[in-house]
């Protein structure tokens, strides 16, 4: 798998600083492995946490906390649109919690920036097609509007996460 994903993705120098970094995490949370990828993600299934080596150091750092963080809670899979927006959100302060020991800070302008793209998201979904109300969602892929009765089914669609694709087993 390793090989697999090095090969696909263009050689590109990690810095020094973002070396260090991943090394030391590495050393410290030797449960998972942390892995060069297409984009950043954790899946549960084989301990792995992916960055992808072409962003910032700065973004790599945050990236990398973040998805280590999904695994230290658990986040295996939610229900609701509702309940993913509260996971990213704990993730997220676990995140800048555990990158203080390494002197990543992850302001709180970035956790909210981060948030409002679910937020937005969230709003999006809940919108009734038929009159424009916002509804509640009544399991994990299914609204209905409280106003009309209309009823419309949400794809996985945009954030689509290792942990999102065990919806509906
Ligand atoms: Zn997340
Ligand atoms: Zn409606």
């Amino acid at each position: 798998m390793k090989a697999f994903i090095k090969d696909k993705i263009p050689a590109r120098k990690l810095s020094d600083a973002t070396k260090d970094f991943i090394v030391c995490i590495s050393a410290d949370y030797p449960d998972f492995s942390f892995n060069k990828g297409q984009r950043e993600h954790w899946s549960p299934k084989s301990n792995t946490i992916t960055f992808n080596p072409s962003q910032t150091p700065e973004h790599i750092r945050f990236g990398v906390l973040h998805e280590l963080s999904h695994a230290l809670l658990g986040h295996t899979t939610y229900h609701s649109d509702f309940e993913l927006l509260k996971k990213e959100s704990e993730a997220w302060h676990l995140a800048s919690e555990i990158g203080l020991k390494y002197g990543v800070t992850i302001s709180e302008d970035h956790i909210q920036n981060c948030l409002d793209t679910y937020r937005d998201w969230l709003h999006q979904r809940s919108q009734c097609p038929a009159c424009g109300m916002h509804a509640l969602q009544r399991d994990s892929r299914t609204y209905k509007c409280f106003n009309c009765a209309a009823r419309w089914r949400v794809s996985s669609g945009r954030f689509v996460r290792p942990y999102r694709k065990t919806i509906n087993k």
